[in-house]
């Protein structure tokens, strides 16, 4: 079974994908936890160099999309297929709906290319089922500035973009969440053990499935 997690900054998604994770091999479940960008040497050499500022210039938003397909390109191909087709549960933390949320929506980027790339990449994958975990912009922002210190790369690029920009990417994610039936979207403003008592009853249904 393949699961995305999905969200904003500081929405909880490392703790929560780590939580079902968890639960799955507790339960006896081949796991793989990975993420996006990234999963593979060779897409996690593309994500820090997504996210590395370069204070000499600044990422074309074409070349961010199609760096983050590139990347996505190796993961699924030599990562997440493998593991689906040895019988592993794959839980990533972000995939192609990230990049239609940020992208597309936060960045402005035509939807329609974007879901021509993600046909060229994946077109025969999509996830069973995507926990969005969703915050108000404001609360996220607030959760992610207070683990600042501890992000190293990730505090330099993406950290310093704007409010609306957030906001269109909530919107993006929200729009997704309507329009796709695989979708679950978790009030991650609430305690850590309501949504872990919610992802726990959803990872039970397909556990049952
Ligand atoms: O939340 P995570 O650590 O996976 O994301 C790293 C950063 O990459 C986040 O700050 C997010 O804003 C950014 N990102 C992006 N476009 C994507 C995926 C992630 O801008 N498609």
């Amino acid at each position: 079974r393949f699961i995305t997690f999905e969200g904003g900054e500081g929405a909880g998604k490392s703790t929560n994908i780590q939580f079902c994770a968890d639960w799955l091999s507790a339960r006896g479940q081949e796991v793989l936890l990975t993420r996006e960008p990234g999963g593979t040497p060779i897409a996690e050499l593309i994500r820090s160099r997504l996210l590395k500022a370069n204070h000499s210039e600044s990422m074309d938003p074409l070349a961010e999309l199609l760096l983050m397909f590139a990347a996505r390109a190796q993961h699924v191909n030599r990562v997440i297929r493998p593991a689906l087709q040895s019988g592993c549960w794959v839980l990533c933390d972000r995939f192609t709906d990230s990049t239609i949320a940020y992208q597309g929506f936060g960045r402005g980027l035509d939807l329609e290319q974007i879901a021509t790339l993600k046909n060229m990449t994946h077109g025969d994958l999509a996830p069973d089922r995507t926990f969005l975990l969703d915050t108000p912009v404001e609360v996220g922002m607030a959760r992610a500035r207070g683990r600042g210190a501890a992000l190293g790369e990730e505090t330099d690029r993406f950290e310093r973009e704007q409010l609306a920009f957030f906001e269109r990417v909530r919107e993006g994610f929200q729009a997704l969440a309507a329009t796709n039936p695989h979708f679950v979207t978790i009030d991650a403003t609430q305690s850590l053990d309501l949504v872990q008592s919610r992802l726990q009853s959803e990872l039970e249904r397909l556990l049952a499935s």
